[in-house]
């Protein structure tokens, strides 16, 4: 497994691995990987010739109150997290090397960015928009993925692959999960042991929706005040926000739909956690078959 640390040397490897006929996939990271990180790489590795995963914490995704600093960064283990993995070739650049003196060109993808962890993280999918189209520029992978662990990411890139025909297949993959139901991140590891307990109200509220509808319960509303009634009732936890939204653009639901989909950001203490899931889980079965 190679290691790469700027651009032009990356560029030039792609272009030779393309010249050699092979295609390329692409996991973009930000390192401290984790089982969810493994599972993506897992589910491209035998679509494409050539396996590339970037580590970068980008520094223009964080607002200046946000945790930019303090990301656990685990470069060694991550090599060898990622060389197990099947992985050919990472790509860590410099924050320097990404945006040298001069830089002044952001992409947004207007209506997706602005709500949910948009409204709270002002310029944040900004950042992951630019960042991306620098790294899919750089890299030229036929084909991304991305978890649906930030779905409004997912659906960011998309958008933005398809208006700016970046000609990149972006391949979504199912949230991977702790046994307990705990979405996997790299923030999990600022939790204390009592907020890791604390933690589990997000999948407990998913669960609930689910069971919620199951049971016929058709209106949002009420379905939105019974888990924000229950995570408040949840010591150390505030909830930033519970949504339920239609998968396509986001945007929110009164009345449940086979493709309704609860969105939820919290703060555990200092760390700010996300989960998401269909209502009806069934539609997951549907959309990854
Ligand atoms: P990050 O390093 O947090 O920027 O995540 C890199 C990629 O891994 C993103 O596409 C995330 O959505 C994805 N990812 C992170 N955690 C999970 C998870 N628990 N399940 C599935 N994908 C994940």
């Amino acid at each position: 497994m190679e290691v790469i640390r700027t651009p032009a040397a990356m560029t030039a490897w792609s272009r030779a691995e393309r010249a050699g006929g092979r295609s390329l996939a692409l996991v973009p990271t930000m390192g401290c990987l984790h089982a969810g990180h493994l599972s993506l790489m897992a589910a491209v590795r035998e679509r494409a010739d050539r396996l590339a995963v970037s580590i970068f914490v980008n520094p223009v995704q964080f607002g200046p109150d946000e945790d930019f600093a303090t990301y656990p960064r685990t470069f060694e283990a991550d090599c060898q997290a990622a060389e197990e993995a099947g992985v050919d070739v990472i790509f860590a650049p410099e924050a320097a090397a990404i945006y040298p003196p001069g830089f002044q060109t952001m992409i947004r993808v207007k209506d997706l960015s602005q709500g949910l962890c948009g409204a709270s993280r002002p310029g944040h999918f900004d950042g992951v928009a630019t960042v991306v189209a620098k790294l899919f520029n750089i890299i030229r992978p036929q084909l991304a993925v991305f978890g649906e662990k930030d779905f409004q990411q997912l659906a960011v890139i998309r958008t933005m692959a398809r208006d700016l025909d970046f000609g990149v297949e972006i391949v979504g993959h199912p949230i991977v999960r702790e046994d307990d139901g705990l979405a996997m991140s790299s923030r999990n590891r600022y939790l204390s042991p009592a907020e890791r307990q604390a933690a589990l109200c997000l999948y407990q509220a998913l669960e609930s929706a689910r069971r919620q509808a199951a049971e016929g319960e058709r209106d949002c509303g009420r379905i939105i005040a019974r888990l924000s009634a229950a995570i408040a009732a949840e010591p150390g936890v505030r909830l930033e926000y519970l949504k339920i939204v239609n998968d396509a653009d986001l945007r929110e639901l009164k009345k449940l739909t086979d493709s309704a989909l609860l969105m939820m950001a919290a703060r555990i203490g200092r760390t700010r956690l996300i989960d998401n899931g269909y209502l009806f889980p069934e539609r997951d079965i549907l959309q990854n078959s």
